[in-house]
């Protein structure tokens, strides 16, 4: 007989990634009973291995005009930053065509303004969380770098700054001088880059969602460890059942389960266009050389973060079915490549990780209640930029759920825009 694991907490939020953590973070400062159920440990998912940067002036969508011409050189570049598995190209298929249309010239500002909206407040966001769980040394304000090999790459990505400057986001170029007096470790091969002094990172980003988890847990939350099969709403409550048998009952629940999201609400008829982008890291825990900031290069996509414990290397993109192993060459790869741009780079003991994006076809998560079950919230989607979402996620989660209006307009994001 299923057992009772915990009799009516009010709220619980699936999954401890970073959204999930910002969630529960939130909803507990505003004095709700919550539970946070997680099948593995807090930063099990995606937001352990990430590149940790905080990028409140990201708001170019992953899809856009003329994007498609560059597909063929990136699949047939083996060191390129896009794989399609061939026994999943099939499957992939109806999201790959989706997400060309978000592309479309006609629609991609209204989701640089949504991204644009989500992102700019991050610092603001996790402020009163890392005030309080004490977590506030694990990010640093220092700026982003992007690199460009030629000064032809900037021109031509000109027309995306021009977007952000639209947007208010501040940004210098910097000359190759300028460049190489702010990080001698780079090789001279770059003639340019943009500064973006607002931008950031997370020294640690599984110390991080560690550090909420715990305090949520010391200001009362409840943290089950737990899988959870199928969510059961009826007239006076929600149930969610364990795969072990246990059973949660909730006045509200919060679905924060990253890639996994989609599987949990599939039994209760809600379809959303989730997909999996899985990416890599390499982390090198004495990289023999430092830098001031991350660096993202432009022409492999790929970002150099220096984090608390070594330098990590972090990004791609592969699509595999969603219990493919991991193909870890793509995370030696970019040792590779970073050696020749980062001169004296040591990959000696280097570390190789795999997680899974969340994505959908717009570049936007979820952010919302289920139209035809407001008691059900979803929060996941957060795709490549989860780390800079999620505190604001958590924030306008917890509006909702005390009935406030959201500080941003949360139309954009709505989970029936599909
Ligand atoms: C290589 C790489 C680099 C990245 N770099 C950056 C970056 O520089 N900056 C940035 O902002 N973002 C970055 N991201 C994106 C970011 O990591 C993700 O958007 C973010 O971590 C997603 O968080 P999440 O909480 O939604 O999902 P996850 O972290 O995946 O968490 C989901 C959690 O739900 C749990 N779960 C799943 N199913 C269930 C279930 N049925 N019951 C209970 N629990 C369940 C999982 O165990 C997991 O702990 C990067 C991602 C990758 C892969």
């Amino acid at each position: 007989m299923p057992t009772t694991a915990n009799t009516a907490p009010r709220i619980v939020v699936v999954g401890a990634g970073i959204v999930g953590a910002c969630c529960a973070a939130y909803l507990k400062r505003e004095g709700h009973t919550v539970t946070l159920l997680e099948a593995e440990t807090p930063a099990a998912g995606a937001s352990s291995g990430n590149a940790g940067a905080l990028s409140p002036g990201s708001c170019i969508p992953l899809a856009t005009p003329g994007m498609l011409w560059d597909v063929p050189k990136w699949l047939t570049d083996p060191d390129g930053p896009l794989v399609v598995r061939p026994s999943y190209a099939l499957q992939a298929m109806p999201w790959l065509m989706r997400f060309v249309a978000a592309g479309r010239a006609d629609r991609i500002d209204a989701i640089a303004d949504a991204l644009h909206a989500l992102h700019s407040p991050v610092y603001d966001s996790y402020q009163p969380l890392l005030q309080a769980s004490g977590a506030g040394n694990l990010i640093r304000q220092s700026g982003q770098l992007v690199v460009y090999r030629q000064r032809s790459g900037l021109e031509s990505s000109m027309k995306w700054w021009q977007m952000r400057k639209d947007r208010g986001i501040e940004f210098e170029i910097l000359d190759q001088k300028a460049l190489h007096d702010m990080t001698p470790a780079l090789a001279p091969d770059f003639e340019c880059a943009v500064h973006q002094p607002q931008h950031g990172y997370v020294v640690d980003p599984q110390a991080l969602v560690v550090k909420l988890v715990d305090h949520f847990r010391a200001s009362g939350g409840e943290f089950v460890t737990g899988t959870a099969h199928q969510i059961v709403p009826n007239g006076t409550e929600i149930t969610i059942r364990l795969d072990d048998g246990r059973t949660i009952a909730a006045d509200r629940i919060v679905v924060a389960a990253g890639a996994w999201s989609k599987s949990l609400l599939s039994g209760l008829g809600i379809s959303v266009p989730l997909e999996t982008q899985r990416g890599y890291h390499l982390h090198l825990s004495q990289p023999g050389i430092d830098l001031p900031m991350p660096v993202s290069f432009s022409d492999s996509k790929f970002y150099a973060t220096p984090m608390a414990g070594g330098l990590r290397l972090a990004g791609t993109v592969e699509f595999a079915s969603p219990n493919a192993p991991p193909n870890f060459n793509r995370a030696r790869r970019l040792g590779a490549i970073a050696q020749k741009w980062l001169p004296g780079l040591k990959l000696d003991g280097a570390r190789e990780w795999m997680g899974r994006r969340p994505c959908l076809p717009d570049s936007l998560p979820v952010i919302g209640a289920v139209p035809a079950e407001p008691r059900i919230i979803l929060a996941f989607g957060h795709g490549h930029n989860g780390m800079t979402s999620a505190p604001t996620t958590g924030r306008v989660v917890a509006e909702l759920v005390a009935g406030r209006t959201p500080f941003i307009d949360l139309t954009p994001y709505r989970p029936d825009r599909f």
